[in-house]
């Protein structure tokens, strides 16, 4: 039997490794795979084999890469020669290893220069994993009164807990710190293969304390833990540096997590970069990892993910697959998500774009057109779709620029966000400049919300007179002007000029700027958002509560009738008030049970009816962790521990109130201009009310929003009370 692999198909999944792993050993096991599959994600360069190793998927029904394989790039075809195994033995490992978890945390002090481990069980009994288990860790440990900047600040990488198995989707990784902004709870979360490759090494975290001395990355290889010296690999871009880590380490499969110019100038907006190309944006982590002198973490692992009942698990998977393929929503986010905003009447442009730094939340539809249009518009730009580990959804665009001034730009990403973000915010509808602009955030490892909410911001003060070219350096801050964008991005990443106000921090930088320039930037609790709260209520009830302040994952309704469970939480009405709540709650568990399993919502609970749902969830952990758990209990349990964990954070280190859950003050002020939502608005009254209902849905006292005795209690979390009752910022019964 001979395997045709077809490179155009390809989305570089590698689903076909593991299961064929999966298939000799019992276990995840990518190392004793027969495939070998490898996509430089900087360009676009594919690699596929497979070896002599490979038996047909003896005693098996189907051949399981090619039915596993849900892009269709595998198909069979006559024999022919395949290249050696270079020893492999397959057969005779089986051990299906138990559970999914890898059961240690590594832990390492840059300070002290010290490294060591410890089980994870524990926390993985309370949490789950991912960001439970970093939640859990930062409320227990990290000092009171600690600031980001604190060498007792920790950083915290958290591979979910199906990370590794062949649960679709399972690939992403929480990154949670203190915030930058708010100087609560900061967590980012984000895809890619560097979670897995955690797992694979044989670690469920990674808890970074301390500060080196000076620059350093991390190298991981299985047990094999090293500081090393960062000397050639600090200064250089986010796309370098993950060059320079794969070569320097003589590794393509080396899986990375790093920070480019902008977190090495602490620019407050930083992200941390996944594999070069995908961004855990939010809180400043990536600010936070500069800040402890740290550039990357360099992973390799060659270890295994077990299962606690494999047949049950791969069942369990089977009935996810079975899903996932009758879901319409499927089809179209293979070929981008943002496809949908071709249609220029595609109902997401009413609802979540932001226009002009938030002066209205309409964009005219030629400008819809000009930016989306198939023939001359992004999609022109689009050579490639990607895929994230093991996800059947396929949503990462790979974009190239040909021709024009921005000709050469090149590397993936282009999101909806990027819509919401980099054009209409700007008033920026020139599709090169868009892409070149959203590339060259990620390149300099800006956090992209960051940079559209605050360069915005700042176009409208400049827009205003309360600065002018003598600040910009001889910029011209004016809407739709794609070079103007361009310009500021790589002055705040190496903090030039007015960028090195604007990298401290946008609401630090009102404070110098004056005017009323505070009441024009968007932010929530600190951070800037680029999030609307006008016109989709569900939406900005989570942006306005969620535990990381101004982001949207942690519980926005879907503003969409097409996206979304099935039937949905709640009352479905985008635009009303009544009913958001519940959806909220529904959406805000969910979303906890994801970041814990580390399991996409794109493939989870956000983006359609037939997609998984907290049944799998409860069968996948189950058959795969070895800890008998329903559904019931994963929503009204672990999802509300998670939670809790962040918000009892945030009340610990900082004096967020009930006022900081609403909307920004402008969008509670000024009407939407124009267009089919026009005179729609923030009404302080009833976000209120939603409040309200919304605190007593968690068991949060319903004025103040302050946690109560009884419901950490229920949840187990005694310790978290009692810590809060000495701060006295905790009431005693559900009120
Ligand atoms: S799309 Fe995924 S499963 Fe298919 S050949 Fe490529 S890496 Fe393998
Ligand atoms: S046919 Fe079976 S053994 Fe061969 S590569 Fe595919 S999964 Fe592996
Ligand atoms: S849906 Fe998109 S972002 Fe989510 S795992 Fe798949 S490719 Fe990555």
């Amino acid at each position: 039997m001979h395997l045709h692999f077809d490179p155009n198909r390809c989305y570089s999944c590698k689903t076909c490794q593991l299961i064929c792993s999966y298939h000799h050993t019992g276990s995840f096991w990518p190392e004793k795979s027969s495939i070998e599959a490898y996509r430089n994600q900087q360009n676009g360069y594919v690699k596929w084999s497979v070896d002599n190793t490979c038996d047909g998927c003896s005693g098996e029904s189907e051949v399981l890469c090619v039915k596993h394989c849900v892009y269709g790039a595998l198909t069979i075809g006559a024999k022919q020669p395949q290249p050696e195994g270079h020893g492999k033995k397959l057969t005779a490992e089986t051990d299906t290893g138990g559970s999914c978890l890898a059961g240690k945390i590594l832990r390492v002090d840059l300070t002290e220069n010290k490294i060591w481990t410890e089980d994870s069980l524990f926390y993985a009994q309370k949490t789950l994993g991912g960001r439970g288990i970093n939640s859990m860790i930062m409320v227990n440990e990290i000092p009171a009164g600690t600031r980001w900047s604190d060498p007792q600040n920790l950083l915290c990488f958290g591979a979910g807990l199906l990370n590794g198995t062949m649960a679709p989707g399972a690939c992403r990784v929480d990154i949670s710190s203190i915030s930058v902004f708010s100087g609560g709870k900061g967590s980012a979360n984000v895809g890619g293969f560097f979670g897995p490759e955690m797992k694979y090494a044989g670690y469920d975290n990674i808890i970074i304390s301390g500060k080196a001395p000076k620059p350093v990355y991390l190298y991981i290889r299985d047990d094999v833990v090293e500081i090393r010296d960062a000397e050639g690999l600090w200064g250089q871009t986010v796309f370098s540096s993950e060059a320079w880590l794969r070569e320097t380490l003589g590794d393509p499969q080396v899986k990375t997590a790093l920070i480019g110019p902008s977190g090495e100038n602490r620019v407050r907006g930083s992200a941390v970069m996944i594999d070069g190309s995908r961004a855990a944006g939010g809180s400043g982590v990536g600010c936070v990892m500069g800040d402890k002198n740290l550039k990357a973490i360099a992973v390799r692992g060659t270890g295994k993910v077990g299962l606690a009942d494999p047949a049950r698990f791969m069942k369990a998977i089977d009935k996810c697959s079975a899903q996932c393929a009758r879901e319409p929503n499927v089809v179209p986010m293979r070929k981008s998500l943002t496809n949908f905003y071709s249609d220029p009447d595609f109902e997401g442009w009413e609802r979540i774009m932001v226009v002009r730094n938030g002066q209205d939340e309409y964009w005219e539809k030629e400008k819809r057109i000009e930016l989306m249009n198939q023939q001359t518009g992004v999609p022109s730009m689009r050579k490639g779709m990607r895929a994230c580990y093991l996800c059947p959804t396929g949503c990462s665009s790979y974009m190239e620029i040909d021709d024009g001034r921005f000709q050469g730009t090149r590397g993936e990403g282009f999101w909806v966000n990027t819509i919401m973000g980099h054009a209409a915010r700007f008033d920026l509808s020139d599709p090169e400049a868009v892409v070149h602009a959203w590339l060259l955030t990620n390149e300099m490892g800006l956090d992209t919300d960051y940079v559209s909410s605050g360069l915005a911001w700042i176009f409208e003060c400049y827009e205003n007179g309360y600065i002018t070219k003598d600040d910009t350096g001889g910029v011209e801050l004016n809407w739709g002007d794609g070079d103007a964008l361009v310009a500021m991005i790589k002055k705040l990443a190496y903090r030039q000029g007015i960028g090195d106000l604007l990298a401290d921090g946008m609401l630090e930088a009102a404070k110098t700027i004056g005017h009323n320039s505070e009441y024009l930037l968007a932010h929530m609790k600190g951070q800037p958002s680029i999030e609307p709260f006008r016109v989709p209520k569900g939406w900005g009830l989570a942006v306005a509560t969620s535990p990381i302040c101004g982001r949207h994952l942690r519980g926005s309704t879907q503003g969409s009738h097409r996206f979304g469970p099935r039937p949905r939480p709640g009352k479905f009405g985008a635009t009303e008030y009544e009913g958001q709540p519940e959806g909220v709650y529904w959406q805000a568990r969910t979303k906890e049970l994801e970041d814990n399993m580390g399991i996409c919502n794109y493939v989870g609970t956000w983006s359609g009816g037939n997609y998984l749902t907290p049944g799998n969830f409860a069968e996948l952990i189950s058959s795969a962790l070895g800890i008998e758990v329903t559904e019931k209990e994963l929503m009204d349990h672990y999802a509300c521990v998670g939670r809790n964990l962040e918000k009892a954070f945030n009340t610990l280190f900082t004096d967020l109130e009930r006022k900081d859950d609403l909307p920004p003050e402008r969008f509670r002020k000024e009407p939407v201009k124009s267009g089919p939502n026009k005179g729609f608005i923030a009404d302080e009254e009833k976000y209120h009310t939603m409040l309200t209902e919304f605190y007593q849905l968690w068991e949060w006292d319903a004025e103040s929003g302050l946690q109560t005795r009884d419901g950490l209690e229920r949840l187990g979390l005694k310790n978290v009370a009692d810590k809060l009752a000495a701060q006295g910022k905790l009431v005693q019964k559900k009120a």
